[in-house]
């Protein structure tokens, strides 16, 4: 480890982790100026889970991340590919079949021209906070399950965007309401904000 990975490691333990980036639920706003310089923190706090480190979508990922404790331990690409069918996809890697769950590998599909590095980081925080609840999901289910999803989610509109919508709420109860409410593809303003308020969010 070194000096600034020690220093870092003795802050987070001294201070409780969190504290440092301060309570993710209550976060209304990240804004690059504040995050930005506790990068090296979130990674430590996410054992250097995202991956590559340096990639211009790195702070995003690793902020949202931090709202998802139960996906902790997992290893997080970024991955860029030209002609894909979606600007985004949170993809299962085929390799997992032969992993345990706990050891997932999870890799960001991102279109190489995707709108994603040109807005705002609470927005791109908001967009991953959705990937991350599909993240989420595969961690909570058995391989075999995962072919059945990925018939019916290939073959059913209606699964589709029922699944889409719950991780929008999914992502919600991690306390990334706010940054969904600029960028949310499925739940609208107006059911974001209701929800929001239901789970007392707001
Ligand atoms: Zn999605």
């Amino acid at each position: 480890m070194t000096l600034k990975g020690f220093i870092l490691s003795f802050a987070v333990v001294m201070t409780g982790g969190l504290e440092l980036i301060g309570q993710p639920d209550n976060i209304k706003y990240y804004d690059k100026e504040t995050f930005g310089p506790k990068l090296d923190t979130l990674r430590l706090l996410n054992g250097n889970a995202v991956t590559p480190q340096g990639d211009p979508l790195e702070l995003a990922v690793n902020i949202a991340l931090q709202h998802y404790p139960e996906l902790k331990g997992r290893d997080i690409r970024i991955k860029y590919k030209k002609n894909v069918r979606h600007p985004i996809t949170a993809s299962w890697a085929a390799g997992n079949v032969f992993r345990s769950r706990k050891k997932h590998k999870y890799v960001l599909l991102i279109a190489s021209n995707a709108f994603i590095k040109h807005i705002s980081l609470n927005d791109q925080v908001g967009v991953f906070g959705h990937e991350m609840a599909h993240f989420k999901y595969y961690s909570e289910h058995p391989s075999i399950h995962m072919l059945w999803w990925a018939a019916k989610y290939l073959t059913s509109k209606k699964f589709h965007y029922e699944f889409e919508r719950e991780a929008d709420r999914t992502a919600i109860d991690h306390g990334l309401g706010h940054q969904l409410l600029g960028i949310a593809f499925y739940l609208k303003r107006s059911e974001i904000e209701d929800y929001m308020k239901k789970s007392g969010a707001f």
